[in-house]
């Protein structure tokens, strides 16, 4: 191949460097050399452009110039979060030899390099590359006939850093909510399969770089049995066909991208079972539940929910918020511990205060499991398991409702003797990496005593010596110490001669200024330092490792630990918000019902309330008979109709994931599917074809919505012309009344819209209170019955401070249209009304100014003409 043409006619390092990137030709490849990670090619060109590095150059290749950049090793870390946050992969090639090794074999060999690792957005386990408190997982999808010969689709979401595996199966329509749920960092899928387009599209829509994988998974439930050390799947539970495919290929992903370590997975757990309530990407996207629009954290859903005490804690609230439950049972379990939180704020507080204390156990087992750890993630184990016994007892005497009361089982059984067994052991600040030992107490392990006294008294040995020989010899020698010479004596270069008579010393140096020497006894300690700071270090691997293998034979139970953590965190945190922000425990049953009294928005709110201002609270009642009503929204921009529709769907979503809600009372019949769409114009943040988007989106709805849904739609049928718009929002109304009988929100600025209910028995019109104040307009940000004055257009044009004058011709051009016969062209209209004269006769005035103006010359003038000229002007003005 030219490839391998290429590699023959390259330098031995290039060769090398050409074959170990051919095999990871999909990632960047940080190339090991000294103390840099190099890149080479258009590998540099990406990455200088990336990271804003210098492109250099290195040697010819093929007789071009190679392009290079490299990056220090210590700092790659930095390099590396950049990379991947801009969603490249990254394989990092280390040295996997001795250059020592290498030069024996002959001047021009290279040092065996090999890939150790790829980094990736969806594998990271680094402290330093992970977002604390965000869940870092990849999603796995594959594919399989169901016995109707139909596609069934698996998805697998693994986060390496914490070890969570879950599975779970779809139709093909709904892929896309399935996994926007998993809100993925990174999506793998045979390659194959990233090939369609449809699939290929809806990756791209949601937003995490894709990588394809070359193979298939092959024998899936082998792989799975060969990973999890077990001979059959039984123990995992009910386990689809298409579940057992996409855990296949996460497992894959996970052995390409870890190479020889195994990480700490829990074994893969089917959310068949656990209906939650189906998200689509666009509906979250447009609520903002963890992040805005704009990609922040600050101003979503979660940044004004998330109370937690940890960082795991915070992970989970993400995740409830993306997953909220439809089952009302166990929605009741979850807010009954909530409210135990909240009557209880004692026991809250002495929760929160010791979780905030507790290490990320779930991240510290992971990269021990991988061996990335240090003695740091042992402390950090210990340390989580004396907090978990603290904390359980902080239970005892309370009754607490089963969800808590299970957490605080397993709490309460956390292995007392590990803990024991790693705070003797460990010193109090453990380091983070365990290569210059300096970690294990003293008193732990005798040898390691006996090793480190050797070593230091040695130490205490060399100064004295160095007394002694200064005075023997009547010079100002000193004992120092470098890699090449280990510890040598060194005199300033005058007094030489004198140690060069004495057979005690062996010259070995002569620099400018200084001669250096060497005696057997220093020779002697030397090697007994070495040998005892070998043994040393040696003794403290060991018990790292021993540490490291006893945590590790209970890894599972430490996870489950460490779900127990997140769990009370997330339920006390909740009660924090409820009584923080007022919020009020709302009821989830199996009805209809859609009651809201006095609902606010929750970020609105707290934006507002930062500024000293009040929100104006609103009912919203969707309560139909046999099936949901419909309420159309009028009102002028800027009213507060978009906060009205999203606040109800934020309070159904918080009521689902477990939480007290802002409102004075909430009765929700078990919400099945949300679905929220704004209208075209409203989307500029994604800059996509938008009126195309609109209607796309608007059809999912109308195909997805059942009874039990709850549909938001602010603006449809904006994004074209108004005829156009007109009718698709009328059809769509019909539909969503008729055919899908969902309870549903409309915002509109289509007037018309609002004569449907004389059409339609469950359509009521709601519209946005705005009054006149002394002139002006003021918006109450009230929702009332009925339908918005039509001249609320003008009115904010008079708030935007249009000059009086136009304000007023346009009431008296609205009134003209309003009496005119509605379905007359607007053509006809537009004939019948007189031109807007005031206007023309400004024009007009304008134009003999400047016809005098021009004929006046100031040069030809006499004082007296010029005043004339002047009365003139001012007579035409
Ligand atoms: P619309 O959709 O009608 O154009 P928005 O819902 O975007 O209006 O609201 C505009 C602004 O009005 C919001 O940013 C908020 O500051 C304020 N607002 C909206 N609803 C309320 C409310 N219920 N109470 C107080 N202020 C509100």
């Amino acid at each position: 191949t030219d490839q391998a043409a290429a590699a023959a006619r390259a330098t031995p390092m290039i060769a090398q460097y050409i074959e170990i990137k051919s095999a990871n030709a999909d990632c960047l490849l940080f190339y090991r050399m000294g103390d840099f990670y190099e890149l080479f090619f258009d590998d540099a060109e990406t990455a200088s452009r990336a990271l804003g590095i210098m492109l250099t150059k290195r040697g010819k290749h093929l007789g071009e110039d190679i392009p290079m950049c490299g990056v220090p090793v210590e700092r790659a870390n930095d390099y590396l979060q950049k990379l991947i946050a801009l969603g490249h992969r990254v394989a990092v090639c280390e040295q996997i030899e001795d250059p020592a090794e290498a030069r024996k074999r002959g001047p021009k060999s290279v040092v065996k390099r090999d890939v150790v690792r790829l980094v990736t957005p969806g594998t990271i386990t680094e402290d330093a590359l992970l977002d604390p408190a965000r869940a870092n997982a990849f999603a796995a999808v594959a594919r399989v006939r169901d016995a109707k010969g139909a596609w069934r689709y698996g998805v697998a979401s693994v986060d390496i850093s914490t070890g969570a595996f879950t599975v779970v199966q779809c139709a093909e329509n709904e892929l896309s909510s399935t996994l926007a749920r998993f809100e993925p960092r990174e999506i793998v899928a045979a390659e194959s399969l990233c090939r369609e387009e449809a699939l290929a599209t809806l990756f791209v829509n949601l937003g995490a770089p894709v990588a394809p994988l070359g193979r298939e998974a092959g024998d899936a439930p082998r792989r799975l049995m060969d990973f999890f050390g077990v001979a059959t799947l039984e123990g995992f539970g009910a386990l689809g066909e298409a579940e057992i495919a996409a855990a296949a290929t996460a497992i894959l992903y996970v052995e390409r991208t870890q190479k020889g370590s195994r990480p700490a997975l829990a074994r893969p757990m089917s959310l068949r079972e656990s209906a939650t309530l189906e998200i689509d990407a666009a509906t979250r996207a447009n609520l903002e539940l963890l992040r805005t629009l704009s990609g922040a954290r600050e101003g979503s859903l979660l940044s004004v929910v998330d109370l937690t005490a940890t960082s795991a804690g915070a992970r989970l609230l993400g995740e409830r918020l993306a997953a909220p439950s439809t089952d009302p049972a166990l929605i009741a379990a979850r807010l009954d511990a909530v409210t135990f939180f909240l009557e209880r704020s004692e026991i809250r507080a002495a929760l929160r205060a010791k979780l905030s204390r507790a290490p990320d156990l779930a991240r510290a087992v992971s990269r021990l499991a991988l061996q990335r750890g240090g003695p740091r993630d042992v402390a950090s184990v210990g340390a989580a398991l004396a907090a978990a016994r603290d904390i359980a007892d902080l239970f005892a005497r309370a009754e607490s409702p089963a969800k808590i009361a299970r957490d605080v089982a397993r709490l309460a059984g956390a292995d007392a003797g590990l803990a024991q067994e790693i705070a003797r052991s460990l010193k109090d600040s453990a380091p983070l990496d365990k290569r210059n030992g300096d970690f294990v107490r003293e008193g732990r392990d005798a040898e390691l005593d006996e090793a480190r006294a050797l070593r230091d008294e040695s130490r205490i040995v060399i100064a004295s010596l160095q007394a002694g020989y200064a005075e023997a010899t009547g010079t100002k020698l000193k004992i120092k110490h470098n890699n090449f010479l280990g510890f040598f004596l060194e005199v300033p270069a005058a007094q030489g001669e004198k140690l060069l008579r004495d057979e005690t010393f062996t010259h070995r140096q002569t620099m400018a200024d200084a001669m250096r020497f060497s005696t057997r006894e220093l020779a002697d300690l030397q090697s007994r330092i070495a040998s005892a700071a070998d043994r040393a270090l040696a003794r403290e691997l060991a018990i790292f490792d021993a540490l490291s293998a006893a945590i590790l034979a209970g890894a599972d139970e430490l996870q489950a630990l460490a779900q127990a953590f997140a769990r009370l965190d997330v339920l006390g945190a909740l009660a924090e918000v409820a009584e923080k922000r007022s919020w009020t425990r709302p009821s989830v049953d199996h009805s209809l019902d859609f009651a809201i009294v006095a609902g606010r928005h929750p970020v609105v709110e707290a934006s507002l309330q930062a500024q000293g201002k009040a929100f104006a609270a609103n009912d919203c009642d969707l309560t139909g008979e046999k099936a949901g009503r419909i309420a159309v929204v009028t009102g002028p921009n800027m009213a507060g109709k978009s906060t009205f529709l999203r606040q109800n769907a934020l309070i159904a979503l918080l009521a689902q994931a477990g939480s007290y809600v802002p409102a004075a009372e909430a009765r929700i019949g078990v919400v099945d599917r949300l679905f929220s769409r704004v209208g075209a114009s409203d989307d500029l943040a994604r800059g996509r074809s938008t009126f195309m988007v609109e209607m796309v989106e608007t059809a999912a709805i109308l195909n997805g919505a059942t009874q039990r849904s709850l549909v938001i739609l602010d603006e449809i049928g904006r994004g074209t012309a108004t005829f156009d718009g007109l009718s698709i929002a009328w059809a769509t109304i019909e539909h969503l009344h008729e055919i899908n009988r969902a309870r549903a929100i409309f915002a509109t600025h289509f007037h018309e819209l609002t004569q449907l209910t004389k059409r339609m028995a469950r359509l009521v019109n709601l519209t946005m209170k705005v009054t006149d104040h002394a002139g002006e307009v003021v918006f109450l940000h009230e929702v009332v019955k009925g339908a918005a004055d039509r001249s609320y257009g003008v009115h904010v044009a008079q708030l935007a401070g249009l000059p009086a004058s136009v304000v007023a011709r346009a009431h008296a051009i609205l009134a003209e249209l309003e009496a005119a016969d509605r379905r007359a062209p607007v053509e006809a209209l537009i004939d019948d009304l007189p031109l807007f004269k005031h206007v023309v006769e400004a024009a007009q005035s304008r134009d003999a100014l400047r016809e005098t103006l021009a004929r006046i010359d100031p040069d030809q003038l006499s004082p007296r003409e010029a005043l004339a000229a002047l009365y003139e002007l001012k007579g035409k003005a």
